[in-house]
């Protein structure tokens, strides 16, 4: 019986997950089904009982708005996964449901591997407060960064998330007054092409800008961050790779190649 994995979400028809997944499982030569579904809002978790019950249903990616949802059914999380409050891969064996979160991890890696930056006394500044943030900092906070600073349109949703992380929160209008290595744009701002409220000294300071979006073209974060003087942008395809890489890695005990697919996915 061929295992099956899922990645499930509402709105799902964008994901990029099963192309990445079948790259993975090719690549290792292991035999697998991959696809998306869209659960419905009101009805998510009954749903989602209904696929565990198919013991052929081995794992599944839990995407856009059911990350917190998922974590009600898991009957043991991983310690990144508790302290972000979500999940975004779930593992389903004999009965148990466990729940991981592999965002940060992904996003550490990339900024790793293709950004050459280590957060090893980093001073790192997030721009946004939301789910993308959490699962960031649930990584980031023991990562070892010398600062970790939280600026958000909304600011006492960062002042809320700085309070939990232990990290600190700054308004908008304070990003021109320090000094950061890293800005990570993890707002959802560049979706509709919106620059979040930064000033752009922070930019000039910063070795390396990071939009967690991901675009064909530079988005407007990552081009105002050039235009600032910031030597390296980046945005969050190298993410996505790496945190599918992550949950592969939970589901099948093997971390697979990421460079090929993300090199396919860029071209
Ligand atoms: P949420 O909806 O949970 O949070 C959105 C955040 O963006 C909030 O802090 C919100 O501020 C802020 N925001 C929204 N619009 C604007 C705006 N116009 N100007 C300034 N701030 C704004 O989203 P997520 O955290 O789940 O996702 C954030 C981004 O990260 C998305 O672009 C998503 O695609 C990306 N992402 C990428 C991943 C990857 O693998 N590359 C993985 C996960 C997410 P407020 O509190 O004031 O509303």
């Amino acid at each position: 019986m061929t295992d099956k994995y899922y990645v499930i979400g509402n709105p799902i028809e964008h994901s990029l997950s099963p192309l990445i997944h079948k790259e993975f499982a090719t690549s290792l030569g292991i035999d697998l089904t991959y696809e998306k579904k869209q659960f419905g809002i009101e009805s998510f978790t009954e749903e989602l009982k209904d696929l565990i019950a198919d013991d052929s249903v081995k794992g599944a990616n839990i995407t856009v708005p059911f990350k917190v949802a998922a974590k009600g059914i898991c009957s043991s999380l991983s310690e990144r996964a508790l302290r972000a409050g979500a999940v975004n891969t779930l593992k389903f064996e004999n009965g148990t449901v466990y729940g991981d979160n592999t965002d940060g991890a992904g996003f550490v890696i990339d900024l790793e591997k293709r950004c050459h930056v280590s957060l090893k006394e980093a001073r790192v500044l997030i721009l946004g407060a939301g789910g993308a943030t959490r699962g960031l900092l649930a990584v980031l906070a023991k990562a070892g960064c010398a600062r970790i600073d939280i600026a958000n349109r909304t600011y006492e949703k960062a002042v809320r998330l700085a309070d939990e992380f232990n990290v600190r929160a700054i308004r908008s209008e304070e990003t021109g007054q320090a000094v950061w290595d890293v800005i990570v744009n993890a707002t959802s701002a560049s979706i509709t092409g919106v620059l979040p409220d930064v000033n752009p000294k922070a930019l000039n300071k910063a070795h390396v800008a990071y939009d967690l979006f991901y675009s064909k073209t530079p988005t407007v974060f990552m081009r105002f961050a050039t235009q600032n003087g910031c030597p390296f942008v980046a945005d969050g395809l190298g993410m996505l790779v790496e945190q599918a890489a992550e949950s592969f890695c939970l589901w099948r005990g093997i971390r697979p190649d990421t460079d090929k697919i993300y090199r396919l996915l860029r071209d």
